[in-house]
Protein backbone atom coordinates (compact mmCIF):
# COMPACT_ATOMS: atom_id res chain seq x y z
CA UNK A 1 0.00 0.00 0.00
CA UNK A 2 0.45 3.61 -0.20
CA UNK A 3 2.18 5.69 2.49
CA UNK A 4 3.50 8.41 4.38
CA UNK A 5 6.03 7.29 6.85
CA UNK A 6 8.76 9.41 8.82
CA UNK A 7 12.44 7.85 9.46
CA UNK A 8 13.68 10.19 11.08
CA UNK A 9 12.68 13.06 12.98
CA UNK A 10 12.82 16.95 11.88
CA UNK A 11 10.96 19.24 9.89
CA UNK A 12 8.27 18.01 7.18
CA UNK A 13 10.89 17.11 4.95
CA UNK A 14 11.34 13.76 6.55
CA UNK A 15 7.99 13.31 5.79
CA UNK A 16 8.53 10.21 3.13
CA UNK A 17 5.68 8.92 0.41
CA UNK A 18 6.16 4.99 -0.36
CA UNK A 19 5.15 1.78 -0.93
CA UNK A 20 4.94 -0.68 2.28
CA UNK A 21 3.66 -3.78 3.17
CA UNK A 22 -0.35 -3.29 4.17
CA UNK A 23 -0.87 -4.26 8.16
CA UNK A 24 -2.85 -7.76 8.72
CA UNK A 25 -5.46 -6.92 11.57
CA UNK A 26 -5.44 -9.96 14.57
CA UNK A 27 -8.57 -11.94 15.86
CA UNK A 28 -9.60 -8.93 17.41
CA UNK A 29 -8.98 -6.51 15.38
CA UNK A 30 -10.02 -4.54 12.06
CA UNK A 31 -8.51 -3.74 9.03
CA UNK A 32 -10.03 -0.26 7.84
CA UNK A 33 -9.39 1.51 4.64
CA UNK A 34 -8.45 5.06 5.54
CA UNK A 35 -10.79 7.42 3.36
CA UNK A 36 -9.10 10.63 5.43
CA UNK A 37 -6.91 11.31 8.18
CA UNK A 38 -7.10 14.67 10.03
CA UNK A 39 -4.07 16.30 11.82
CA UNK A 40 -3.53 17.17 14.85
CA UNK A 41 -0.52 19.02 16.79
CA UNK A 42 0.20 15.71 18.10
CA UNK A 43 1.56 14.84 14.69
CA UNK A 44 3.73 17.87 14.53
CA UNK A 45 5.06 16.80 17.64
CA UNK A 46 5.78 13.44 16.97
CA UNK A 47 7.23 14.39 13.73
CA UNK A 48 9.74 16.37 15.65
CA UNK A 49 10.82 13.78 17.85
CA UNK A 50 10.00 16.46 20.57
CA UNK A 51 10.43 16.92 23.38
CA UNK A 52 11.20 13.16 23.59
CA UNK A 53 10.85 10.43 21.13
CA UNK A 54 7.19 8.68 21.97
CA UNK A 55 7.81 6.63 17.99
CA UNK A 56 9.31 4.05 16.92
CA UNK A 57 10.55 4.27 13.60
CA UNK A 58 10.01 4.07 10.91
CA UNK A 59 6.66 5.28 11.60
CA UNK A 60 2.87 6.06 10.12
CA UNK A 61 1.68 9.17 11.86
CA UNK A 62 -2.63 10.47 11.66
CA UNK A 63 -4.53 9.96 15.03
CA UNK A 64 -7.99 11.00 13.09
CA UNK A 65 -9.19 8.33 10.76
CA UNK A 66 -12.16 7.72 9.13
CA UNK A 67 -12.63 5.20 6.51
CA UNK A 68 -14.36 1.87 5.53
CA UNK A 69 -13.84 -1.57 6.99
CA UNK A 70 -11.94 -3.92 4.91
CA UNK A 71 -11.77 -6.60 6.93
CA UNK A 72 -12.17 -8.00 10.16
CA UNK A 73 -10.55 -10.11 12.89
CA UNK A 74 -12.58 -13.70 13.71
CA UNK A 75 -13.41 -12.09 16.98
CA UNK A 76 -14.82 -9.25 15.64
CA UNK A 77 -18.66 -8.81 14.86
CA UNK A 78 -20.00 -5.40 15.23
CA UNK A 79 -19.13 -4.11 11.83
CA UNK A 80 -18.62 -5.87 8.52
CA UNK A 81 -16.24 -4.72 5.13
CA UNK A 82 -17.74 -1.95 3.38
CA UNK A 83 -19.18 -0.15 6.93
CA UNK A 84 -18.33 3.56 7.08
CA UNK A 85 -16.80 3.70 10.04
CA UNK A 86 -14.31 6.57 12.64
CA UNK A 87 -11.88 5.27 14.63
CA UNK A 88 -11.45 6.26 18.15
CA UNK A 89 -7.93 7.07 18.81
CA UNK A 90 -7.05 5.83 22.03
CA UNK A 91 -6.00 2.36 22.78
CA UNK A 92 -6.01 0.73 26.53
CA UNK A 93 -4.96 -2.54 27.70
CA UNK A 94 -8.42 -3.58 28.10
CA UNK A 95 -7.80 -5.28 31.46
CA UNK A 96 -6.47 -3.32 34.35
CA UNK A 97 -8.83 -1.40 36.52
CA UNK A 98 -8.79 1.96 34.85
CA UNK A 99 -10.03 0.54 31.18
CA UNK A 100 -12.93 -1.50 33.22
CA UNK A 101 -13.70 1.50 34.44
CA UNK A 102 -14.17 3.25 31.66
CA UNK A 103 -10.97 5.66 32.47
CA UNK A 104 -8.82 4.11 29.70
CA UNK A 105 -6.78 7.18 29.13
CA UNK A 106 -5.45 6.61 32.42
CA UNK A 107 -4.39 3.49 31.27
CA UNK A 108 -0.70 2.90 32.35
CA UNK A 109 -0.64 1.24 29.00
CA UNK A 110 -2.71 4.06 27.08
CA UNK A 111 -1.38 4.99 23.38
CA UNK A 112 -3.08 7.00 20.77
CA UNK A 113 -3.56 5.78 16.90
CA UNK A 114 -0.39 7.22 14.75
CA UNK A 115 1.71 7.82 18.19
CA UNK A 116 2.29 4.40 19.70
CA UNK A 117 1.37 1.90 16.94
CA UNK A 118 1.10 3.26 13.13
CA UNK A 119 -1.76 5.38 12.31
CA UNK A 120 -3.44 7.05 9.03
CA UNK A 121 -1.11 8.41 7.13
CA UNK A 122 -1.53 5.12 4.69
CA UNK A 123 -4.27 3.54 2.82
CA UNK A 124 -4.82 0.62 5.76
CA UNK A 125 -4.99 0.94 9.08
CA UNK A 126 -5.16 -1.71 11.82
CA UNK A 127 -7.57 -0.72 15.27
CA UNK A 128 -8.99 -2.81 18.03
CA UNK A 129 -12.68 -3.79 17.23
CA UNK A 130 -13.88 -1.53 20.71
CA UNK A 131 -12.19 1.37 18.66
CA UNK A 132 -14.38 0.87 15.66
CA UNK A 133 -17.57 2.99 15.82
CA UNK A 134 -20.10 3.98 12.62
CA UNK A 135 -19.30 7.42 11.59
CA UNK A 136 -21.80 9.65 11.95
CA UNK A 137 -24.49 10.33 9.60
CA UNK A 138 -24.67 13.20 7.39
CA UNK A 139 -20.92 14.15 7.66
CA UNK A 140 -18.37 13.58 4.77
CA UNK A 141 -14.91 11.35 5.26
CA UNK A 142 -12.70 14.27 6.03
CA UNK A 143 -15.62 15.84 8.42
CA UNK A 144 -15.82 12.77 10.29
CA UNK A 145 -12.13 12.36 10.33
CA UNK A 146 -11.88 15.80 12.14
CA UNK A 147 -13.72 14.43 14.48
CA UNK A 148 -12.59 12.35 17.45
CA UNK A 149 -9.25 13.69 18.90
CA UNK A 150 -10.25 17.14 19.29
CA UNK A 151 -14.25 16.58 20.27
CA UNK A 152 -13.23 13.73 22.74
CA UNK A 153 -10.39 16.00 24.75
CA UNK A 154 -12.83 19.07 25.49
CA UNK A 155 -15.92 17.01 26.34
CA UNK A 156 -13.90 15.37 28.74
CA UNK A 157 -12.14 18.55 29.79
CA UNK A 158 -15.47 20.79 30.21
CA UNK A 159 -17.84 17.74 31.12
CA UNK A 160 -15.96 14.86 32.62
CA UNK A 161 -13.04 17.17 34.59
CA UNK A 162 -14.37 20.39 34.96
CA UNK A 163 -18.08 19.04 35.46
CA UNK A 164 -19.61 22.38 33.80
CA UNK A 165 -23.59 23.15 35.10
CA UNK A 166 -25.80 24.89 33.48
CA UNK A 167 -26.09 28.29 34.30
CA UNK A 168 -22.18 28.41 34.69
CA UNK A 169 -19.99 30.73 32.18
CA UNK A 170 -17.20 29.22 30.85
CA UNK A 171 -13.61 31.32 29.42
CA UNK A 172 -12.44 29.25 26.29
CA UNK A 173 -9.19 30.80 24.71
CA UNK A 174 -8.43 30.42 21.42
CA UNK A 175 -10.81 29.69 18.54
CA UNK A 176 -8.10 29.72 15.93
CA UNK A 177 -7.15 26.31 17.15
CA UNK A 178 -9.04 22.86 16.94
CA UNK A 179 -10.03 21.87 20.69
CA UNK A 180 -11.00 25.64 21.32
CA UNK A 181 -13.26 25.41 18.54
CA UNK A 182 -14.84 21.77 19.70
CA UNK A 183 -15.05 23.42 23.17
CA UNK A 184 -17.11 26.79 22.39
CA UNK A 185 -19.76 24.73 20.68
CA UNK A 186 -20.13 22.15 23.92
CA UNK A 187 -21.51 24.92 26.93
CA UNK A 188 -24.19 25.98 25.36
CA UNK A 189 -25.92 22.63 24.42
CA UNK A 190 -24.90 22.45 28.25
CA UNK A 191 -26.81 25.54 29.61
CA UNK A 192 -23.84 27.39 29.87
CA UNK A 193 -22.61 30.36 28.78
CA UNK A 194 -19.63 30.84 26.36
CA UNK A 195 -16.84 33.86 26.61
CA UNK A 196 -14.05 32.87 24.07
CA UNK A 197 -11.06 34.88 23.53
CA UNK A 198 -8.95 34.92 20.22
CA UNK A 199 -7.45 37.23 18.20
CA UNK A 200 -8.42 39.12 15.46
CA UNK A 201 -11.63 39.87 13.76
CA UNK A 202 -11.32 37.27 11.43
CA UNK A 203 -11.40 34.90 14.55
CA UNK A 204 -13.36 36.75 16.54
CA UNK A 205 -16.37 36.38 13.58
CA UNK A 206 -15.82 32.07 13.64
CA UNK A 207 -16.10 31.94 16.91
CA UNK A 208 -19.24 33.95 17.11
CA UNK A 209 -20.45 31.64 14.27
CA UNK A 210 -19.65 28.85 16.32
CA UNK A 211 -21.57 29.99 19.45
CA UNK A 212 -19.91 32.10 21.40
CA UNK A 213 -21.84 34.32 23.42
CA UNK A 214 -19.32 37.22 23.92
CA UNK A 215 -15.84 37.21 21.94
CA UNK A 216 -12.81 38.93 23.73
CA UNK A 217 -10.16 40.13 20.78
CA UNK A 218 -6.90 39.25 23.00
CA UNK A 219 -4.90 41.58 20.61
CA UNK A 220 -7.08 44.88 21.03
CA UNK A 221 -8.72 43.96 24.44
CA UNK A 222 -7.67 43.35 28.14
CA UNK A 223 -9.28 40.10 28.44
CA UNK A 224 -8.68 40.01 32.33
CA UNK A 225 -11.05 43.33 32.36
CA UNK A 226 -13.30 41.82 29.84
CA UNK A 227 -14.01 38.57 31.75
CA UNK A 228 -14.72 41.06 34.61
CA UNK A 229 -17.33 42.97 32.88
CA UNK A 230 -18.93 40.22 31.19
CA UNK A 231 -19.66 38.65 34.74
CA UNK A 232 -20.17 41.48 36.90
CA UNK A 233 -16.56 41.36 38.42
CA UNK A 234 -17.49 37.82 39.90
CA UNK A 235 -15.27 36.00 37.37
CA UNK A 236 -15.81 32.62 35.13
CA UNK A 237 -16.51 29.03 36.93
CA UNK A 238 -14.17 27.17 34.13
CA UNK A 239 -11.55 28.36 32.09
CA UNK A 240 -10.62 26.17 29.46
CA UNK A 241 -6.70 26.18 28.97
CA UNK A 242 -4.42 24.81 26.38
CA UNK A 243 -2.38 27.80 25.52
CA UNK A 244 -0.01 27.20 28.81
CA UNK A 245 2.53 30.00 29.51
CA UNK A 246 1.24 33.05 27.24
CA UNK A 247 -2.07 33.04 28.49
CA UNK A 248 -2.17 31.13 32.17
CA UNK A 249 -1.75 33.92 34.42
CA UNK A 250 -4.65 35.36 33.10
CA UNK A 251 -6.47 31.76 33.13
CA UNK A 252 -6.02 31.68 37.14
CA UNK A 253 -6.85 35.40 37.54
CA UNK A 254 -9.97 35.12 35.79
CA UNK A 255 -11.86 32.71 37.87
CA UNK A 256 -14.27 32.78 40.63
CA UNK A 257 -14.36 31.41 43.82
CA UNK A 258 -14.33 28.04 43.69
CA UNK A 259 -13.78 28.41 40.05
CA UNK A 260 -12.08 25.35 37.88
CA UNK A 261 -9.00 25.92 35.71
CA UNK A 262 -9.17 22.97 33.57
CA UNK A 263 -5.89 22.06 30.71
CA UNK A 264 -4.84 19.69 27.64
CA UNK A 265 -1.97 21.18 26.50
CA UNK A 266 0.37 24.10 26.22
CA UNK A 267 1.19 25.15 22.74
CA UNK A 268 3.16 28.38 23.72
CA UNK A 269 5.36 26.51 26.37
CA UNK A 270 5.10 24.53 29.92
CA UNK A 271 6.82 27.26 32.41
CA UNK A 272 4.32 28.95 33.35
CA UNK A 273 4.03 31.47 36.56
CA UNK A 274 1.03 30.64 39.28
CA UNK A 275 0.30 33.23 41.73
CA UNK A 276 -0.53 30.62 44.81
CA UNK A 277 -2.35 33.42 46.61
CA UNK A 278 -5.29 33.13 43.74
CA UNK A 279 -5.26 29.43 44.30
CA UNK A 280 -5.66 29.27 48.28
CA UNK A 281 -7.44 32.54 48.73
CA UNK A 282 -10.37 32.08 45.89
CA UNK A 283 -9.76 27.75 46.25
CA UNK A 284 -9.12 27.30 42.68
CA UNK A 285 -9.24 24.00 41.56
CA UNK A 286 -6.29 23.19 38.59
CA UNK A 287 -7.06 20.21 37.09
CA UNK A 288 -5.08 18.53 34.41
CA UNK A 289 -7.18 16.58 31.53
CA UNK A 290 -5.88 14.12 28.58
CA UNK A 291 -7.88 12.57 25.59
CA UNK A 292 -11.26 10.63 27.38
CA UNK A 293 -12.37 7.58 27.74
CA UNK A 294 -14.05 5.60 24.82
CA UNK A 295 -17.72 5.94 25.88
CA UNK A 296 -17.39 9.83 26.24
CA UNK A 297 -16.69 9.62 22.47
CA UNK A 298 -20.15 7.94 22.24
CA UNK A 299 -21.36 10.17 24.39
CA UNK A 300 -21.28 13.27 22.13
CA UNK A 301 -21.67 11.52 18.29
CA UNK A 302 -25.32 11.70 19.62
CA UNK A 303 -25.10 15.72 19.09
CA UNK A 304 -23.11 15.38 16.04
CA UNK A 305 -25.92 13.76 14.36
CA UNK A 306 -28.04 16.69 15.59
CA UNK A 307 -26.28 19.10 14.21
CA UNK A 308 -25.41 20.39 17.41
CA UNK A 309 -21.56 19.66 16.98
CA UNK A 310 -19.69 20.56 14.01
CA UNK A 311 -16.14 19.56 12.92
CA UNK A 312 -14.60 23.03 10.54
CA UNK A 313 -12.55 21.43 7.83
CA UNK A 314 -10.11 23.89 6.92
CA UNK A 315 -8.68 21.76 3.79
CA UNK A 316 -8.32 18.49 2.09
CA UNK A 317 -5.37 17.81 0.42
CA UNK A 318 -4.12 14.58 -1.45
CA UNK A 319 -1.70 12.20 1.51
CA UNK A 320 0.98 12.55 -0.91
CA UNK A 321 1.05 16.66 0.16
CA UNK A 322 1.40 15.45 3.80
CA UNK A 323 4.51 18.00 3.84
CA UNK A 324 2.59 20.96 3.26
CA UNK A 325 -0.32 20.24 5.19
CA UNK A 326 2.04 20.24 7.81
CA UNK A 327 3.77 23.46 6.86
CA UNK A 328 -0.44 24.97 7.05
CA UNK A 329 -0.64 24.07 10.83
CA UNK A 330 2.62 25.09 11.42
CA UNK A 331 1.78 28.61 10.19
CA UNK A 332 -1.28 28.44 12.06
CA UNK A 333 -3.33 30.39 9.56
CA UNK A 334 -6.14 27.83 9.50
CA UNK A 335 -9.43 27.84 10.78
CA UNK A 336 -10.39 24.03 10.60
CA UNK A 337 -8.87 21.04 10.15
CA UNK A 338 -6.37 19.96 7.62
CA UNK A 339 -7.43 16.82 6.43
CA UNK A 340 -5.47 13.98 4.36
CA UNK A 341 -7.12 11.81 1.86
CA UNK A 342 -5.38 8.42 0.62
CA UNK A 343 -5.22 7.47 -2.75
CA UNK A 344 -7.86 5.09 -3.94
CA UNK A 345 -5.27 2.64 -5.31
ZN1 LIG B 1 -5.63 -0.62 30.82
Amino acid sequence: MWAVRIHEHGGPEVLRWERVQPPVPRADEVLVRVRAVALNHLDLWNRRGLPRPMVRLPHILGSDIAGQVAAVGELVDHVKPGDEVILNPGVGCGRCRECLSGRDNMCREYTILGAGRPGGYAQYVTAPGVNVIPKPKGLTFAEAAALPLVFLTAWHMLKTRARLQPGQTVLVWGAGHAVGRAAIQMPTMLGARVIAATGGEAKAARARELGADHVIDYKSENVLERVRELTGRRGVDVVFEHVGQATWETSVKALAAGGRLVTCGNTTGWEAQTDLRYVFARQLNILGSYMGGKGELLELLPWVEAGRLRPVVHAVLPLQEAAEAHRILEAGLQFGKVVLEPPAD
